[in-house]
């Protein structure tokens, strides 16, 4: 397929960029022929911001993602543009206008539910100790830059973005395509290159290695050698990321399509455990079990998202977490905590934890704890237990939680079916249901608590395998 779309290229693509090579201050230019990206996939809204732009008397470009997706056949998910107008000359053109960022100026133009963003030609940072550069761009001691507002031409814009397959602009009154980086030639190729020295660019900002992993998991592209190479021992920069940036990146890791692939390349890049630390501990000790649990909601997530249903960043945390949950249970209950209680305390540390890495916001955090409770909850079914759970607004979530746990190997004595049959059932077949618990029930819902002393049991248990 990508050698029909670049079949009509009139001039081969020479030479194989090297690492430092890669970018150039004269574009290739390919003409309205010479490329299968076409001007009627790209939205309306975004040609509209642009050719008003342009009309203004500024330079304008479609860019990014939507560049890259539409000449790989891919829908695009958003409609970047970048121009030479600052924001409040964008702002100034459209009535639906909006500034918004510090660390990094845009301006969303609204239509509707779509939303253009557009972006003012940026320059690499000055080094200079300039009292007016360091009021637009300033960097910590280890090179990460925190606001980069330093504005420049089209040329330097194509520079300081991540990746050579990024840095592709788009002008739809002409329909040509301007590519300053070698761009083209990695799509064909499918590399994920970082533009310039990798190890300065992730030291700049560390969530380009992140953004590495989600690209390279999304288009089913490869790494280019030099820009894996470092990954693995920068990956300790993540640290430094504010964790409400940390939050918002790691929803574009796993509820974009393809979450397990992802989570693939962060486990090998050795990226996960900067992200979620206790996971990656329980990874580590009891490997299959995690793996297995974390990949299966991961899968299903992904389904849902290629569906076009929703997903809930509550369940998918719950998921990411839940392997981690069990050994501090159990240390809670070894110091003679009852089960439930246990349960609510580790979730509240676990949470507590993991909020210090990545900002999960209250609306999310709450439910997590709710579908974990539930965990303890599903077993105890005597009396009118059952109806009640079943009325219960999180029982859905939990329920498709407990299945989770049992498509990763736990043994819950049958919990997730006898649950899809109780809910099939009418009222007297519940009745039934309930009596033939016959004391099973208590003694199901209480299993952590016999794992006391036994460690064969332990493998019973109801919360998950690790200890
Ligand atoms: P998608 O929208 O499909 O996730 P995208 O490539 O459009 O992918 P965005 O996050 O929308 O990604 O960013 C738009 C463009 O801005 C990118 O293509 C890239 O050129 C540039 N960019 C985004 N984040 C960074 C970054 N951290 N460092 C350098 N350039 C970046
Ligand atoms: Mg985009």
């Amino acid at each position: 397929m990508l050698k029909k779309l670049f079949k009509s290229l009139r001039s081969p693509l020479r030479r194989t960029p090297h690492v430092q090579q890669h970018s150039r201050s004269t574009p290739e230019v390919l003409n309205a022929g010479q490329h299968s990206m076409q001007r009627a996939h790209v939205s309306r809204y975004g040609v509209g911001v642009v050719e008003r732009l342009q009309q203004a008397g500024y330079q304008a470009y479609l860019v990014g993602g939507c560049v890259r997706d539409l000449l790989l056949n891919l829908e695009p998910k958003d409609f970047d543009v970048a121009t030479s107008a600052t924001p409040e000359q964008v702002r100034a053109e459209f009535r639906n206008a909006r500034v918004i960022g510090r660390r990094f100026k845009l301006v969303h133009v609204h239509f509707g539910r779509e939303i253009i963003e557009v972006a003012t030609f940026r320059a690499n940072h000055p080094e200079s100790d300039d009292e007016e550069d360091s009021n637009q761009s300033s960097r910590n001691e280890s090179g990460r830059i925190l606001r980069d507002n330093v504005y420049g031409s089209l040329e330097d814009d194509a520079q300081r973005r991540d990746f050579t397959i990024n840095a592709l602009y788009y002008d739809p009154s002409n329909e040509r395509i301007l590519d300053y980086a070698h761009g083209v030639h990695d799509i064909r190729n499918r590399l994920i290159r970082l533009i310039g020295v990798p190890t300065q660019r992730y030291q700049e900002d560390p969530v380009r290695m992140l953004r590495a992993m989600r690209f390279a998991a999304k288009l089913d592209f490869d790494l280019e050698i030099h820009t894996a190479a470092p990954i693995r021992e920068l990956a300790p920069l993540l640290r430094e990321i504010p964790s409400a940036r940390l939050f918002e990146e790691v929803l574009k890791l796993f509820m974009t399509g393809y979450a397990e692939e992802t989570f693939e390349l962060l486990v090998e890049y050795e990226l996960f455990g900067q992200l979620f630390p206790a996971s990656a501990e329980a990874l580590r000790l009891n490997p299959e079990y995690t793996h297995t649990l974390i990949a299966e909601a991961l899968h299903n997530t992904d389904n849902r998202v290629h569906d076009g249903k929703p997903v809930t960043p509550a369940f998918l945390f719950a998921a990411l977490l839940w392997p981690a949950l069990p050994g501090r249970v159990i240390r809670l209950q070894e110091r003679g905590m009852p089960a439930i209680a246990a349960m609510q305390q580790a979730a509240q540390e676990l949470i507590a934890e993991q909020c210090q890495r990545i900002a999960i916001p209250k609306r999310f955090t709450q439910p997590i704890r709710e579908i974990w409770d539930m965990q303890e909850r599903l077993p105890r079914r005597s009396g009118k237990r059952a109806d009640l759970l079943l009325e219960n607004p999180r029982f859905r979530a939990g329920y498709d939680f407990l299945l989770l746990r049992e498509a990763a190997g736990e043994d819950t004595d049958g919990l997730g079916d006898w649950w899809t049959d109780y809910q099939q059932c009418n009222d007297s077949e519940r009745r039934a249901m309930i009596k033939d618990l016959s004391g099973k029930d208590e003694a199901g819902g209480a299993a952590p608590r016999k794992r006391r002393r036994s460690p064969s049991s332990r493998r019973k248990s109801t919360t998950g395998t690790t200890e």
